[in-house]
C-alpha cells in the first residue's frame, strides 16, 4: 500500500492534463486532477475549438459571395451573433460533459478547483489537503498584456469568446497566431478592423513568403494592417468608444481592442515556492528532455513550459509522461520536429518544417519550388485572391525540409504532408505521385521546376 493519497496528482484538465491522467489510469495509477476553471482547457474553452468555429461563422460572408458567379441568388443578408454565440456555448458544454465523462469513466478522482502547493508531495483543493508520490503541473497559459495608459479597456482571448454585442470596429493588437486569426473573424463577421503590429511584417516565424502573401491578401480585403506601430495609450470616451493613440502618432477610434501579444505560464498562486522547482528565464516551469521539474517529485508539460504553445504538443507530453512514469517499456519522448502548424485565418496559412530562412541558416543548399496561382473555386466565384505554395528543399539528398501554404483548408492539406515529412520524404517521392485531379493540393506533387535554385 501507498502512503500517499494518490499515484499521481495533475493540477489542470486542459489538453494535456487530461491526456496524461487518463492514460496513467489505464496503466492501473490512481490518479486525480483539480480543475479550476473549464474541463478541457483553453483548447476546448476559450481556445482551438471556440475559434474555428467562429473561423467557420466568419467565412460563409464569402462563400455567400461566390455563390452568385455559381448562379445563386441569394437575397438580403444578416448577421445574428447572439445566435452564433449561444450555440457555440452549448456545444461546448457538450464537450464539457463529455470530458467529465472521460475522466470519470477512466476512474480518475476530480476536484473541482484550484489547486495550490503545500510542499512537494501535497496540494491543496479550497480547505483540503491530498499527498501523491508524483504531481503534475499542467496549468498551461494566460493572455499577458503589457502595461501602457488605458489598458485596463482592453480585452484578451479569454473575454472575446464572451462578447455581448459584435463591435463595429476592432482593433486587433499583436502579430502573432491569435491576432492574425481573430482579424480575419471579425473581418468576415462584418467588423471594420484595423490590425496593429510591431514589427515590420506580422506572423515572425513563419517562412517569408507565407507572410509577405498573406499581408497582401488581407490588405486586398480591405483589413486595415498597421506594422511599425504599437499602442501608446488608449482613453474611453463618455459614449463608450475606445481612442486609441498609437506610437506612429496615429490617432484612431473604435469600439474593441482586441490584445493578443502572447500568453504567460499559468503559476500564479501555484504556491511553487513551497516546492524545488525552479522557473527559467522567461517564467515558464523548467524541466528536463522527461518532464522532470528540478523537485524529484514534481513534473510539468503543455504551455506551462516552454514548448510549442499548441493542442496536439500538449497531448503528446502528457501521453509521453504517463507512459515514462507507469509503463516506462513504451516511452518514447516526443519528437519536436516537423510539427505542422496552421493559422486559421482566411484563407488558412499552414506551415511545417523549415522555412526557407531557416534552412539557409542551418547551412544547407537549397532548391526551392514556389507556386501561386487563383485556386479553381475563386474563377466563376470572381474572386482575385491567389493561393501559395512553397516547399524548401536539400539540393545535396533532395529531402522536402519545408512545406508551406496559404489557400482555402491549408491545415487540412499539410496535415497530409507531415506524415511524408516524417517518412523522410524526397523531392522524387512527391514527383513519384500522382495528383488527385482537381484539387489545390496535387500542385504539391506537381511542381517540377524550382523556382530558384543556390
Ligand atoms: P490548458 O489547455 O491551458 O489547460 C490548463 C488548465 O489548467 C486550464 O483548464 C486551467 O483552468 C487549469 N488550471 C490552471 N491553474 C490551475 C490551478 N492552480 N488549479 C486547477 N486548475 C488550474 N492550439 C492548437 O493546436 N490549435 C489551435 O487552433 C489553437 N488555437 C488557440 C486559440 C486561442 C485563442 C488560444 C488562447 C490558444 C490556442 N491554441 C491552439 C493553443 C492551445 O489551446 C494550447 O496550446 C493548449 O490548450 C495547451 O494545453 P495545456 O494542457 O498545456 O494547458
Ligand atoms: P504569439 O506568440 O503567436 O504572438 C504574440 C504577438 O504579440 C507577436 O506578434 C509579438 O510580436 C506580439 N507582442 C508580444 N509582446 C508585445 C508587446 N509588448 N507589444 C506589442 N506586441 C507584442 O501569441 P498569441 O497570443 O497570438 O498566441 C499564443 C500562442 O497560442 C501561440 O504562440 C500559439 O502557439 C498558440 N495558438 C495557436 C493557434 C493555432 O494553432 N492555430 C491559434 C492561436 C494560438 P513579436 O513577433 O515582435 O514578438
Amino acid at each position: 500500500m501507498s502512503d500517499f493519497d494518490f499515484d499521481l496528482f495533475v493540477i489542470g484538465a486542459g489538453s494535456g492534463g487530461v491526456r496524461a491522467s487518463r492514460l496513467a489510469a489505464s496503466y492501473g495509477a490512481k490518479v486525480a486532477v483539480a480543475e479550476d476553471l473549464y474541463l478541457g482547457g483553453t483548447c476546448v474553452n476559450v481556445g482551438c475549438v471556440p475559434k474555428k468555429l467562429f473561423a467557420y461563422a466568419a467565412h460563409f460572408a464569402e462563400d455567400i459571395e461566390d455563390a452568385h458567379g455559381y448562379g445563386w441568388n441569394i437575397g438580403e443578408t444578416d448577421f445574428t451573433w447572439s445566435r452564433l454565440l449561444e450555440n457555440k456555448n452549448r456545444e461546448i458544454t457538450r464537450l464539457n460533459g463529455i470530458y467529465r465523462n472521460l475522466l470519470s469513466s477512466a476512474g480518475v478522482t476530480l476536484f473541482d478547483g484550484r489547486a495550490r502547493f503545500v510542499d512537494s508531495h501535497t496540494v491543496a483543493v479550497g480547505d483540503k489537503t491530498y499527498t501523491a508520490e508524483r504531481i503534475l503541473i499542467a496549468t498551461g497559459g494566460w493572455p499577458h498584456i503589457p502595461p501602457f495608459p488605458g489598458s485596463e479597456h482592453v480585452i484578451s482571448s479569454n473575454e472575446v469568446f464572451f462578447l455581448e454585442t459584435l463591435p463595429k470596429r476592432v482593433l486587433v493588437v499583436g502579430g502573432g497566431y491569435i491576432a492574425i486569426e481573430f482579424a480575419s473573424i471579425f473581418h468576415g463577421l462584418g467588423c471594420d478592423v484595423t490590425q496593429a503590429y510591431r514589427g515590420n511584417l506580422f506572423l515572425r516565424g513563419f517562412d517569408l513568403s507565407i507572410r509577405e502573401h498573406i499581408a497582401t491578401t488581407m490588405k486586398a480585403k480591405q483589413l486595415d494592417l498597421r506594422f511599425n506601430t504599437n499602442v501608446r495609450s488608449i482613453e474611453r470616451n463618455a459614449d463608450g468608444v475606445l481612442t486609441v493613440t498609437l506610437t506612429d502618432d496615429a490617432i484612431l477610434e473604435t469600439d474593441l481592442v482586441l490584445y493578443a501579444t502572447g500568453r504567460r505560464p499559468n503559476i500564479k498562486g501555484l504556491g511553487l515556492e513551497t516546492t524545488q522547482v525552479s522557473l527559467d528565464s522567461q517564467g515558464f516551469v523548467e524541466v528536463d528532455k522527461d518532464y522532470q521539474t528540478t523537485d524529484p517529485s514534481i513534473f510539468a508539460i503543455g504551455d506551462v513550459t516552454d514548448t510549442m504553445q499548441l493542442t496536439p504538443v500538449a497531448l503528446a507530453e502528457g501521453m509521453a509522461l504517463a507512459r515514462r512514469l507507469f509503463k516506462p517499456e513504451e516511452y518514447r519522448p516526443v519528437d519536436y520536429r516537423d510539427i505542422a502548424t496552421a493559422v486559421f485565418c482566411i484563407p488558412n496559412v499552414a506551415a511545417l518544417g523549415l522555412t526557407e530562412e531557416q534552412a539557409r541558416k542551418e547551412g544547407y543548399s537549397l532548391a526551392i519550388y514556389e507556386s501561386r496561382f487563383r485556386p479553381m473555386r475563386n474563377t466563376l466565384a470572381g474572386r482575385g485572391e491567389e493561393s501559395l505554395m512553397k516547399m524548401v528543399v536539400d539540393k545535396q539528398t533532395d529531402r522536402v525540409l519545408g512545406v508551406h501554404m496559404i489557400g482555402p483548408e491549408a491545415g487540412e492539406i499539410i496535415q497530409g504532408m507531415a506524415i511524408a515529412l516524417k517518412a523522410g520524404a524526397t523531392k522524387a517521392m512527391f514527383d513519384a505521385t500522382l495528383g488527385i485531379h482537381p484539387t489545390a493540393a496535387e500542385e504539391f506533387v506537381t511542381m517540377r521546376v524550382p523556382t530558384r535554385t543556390d
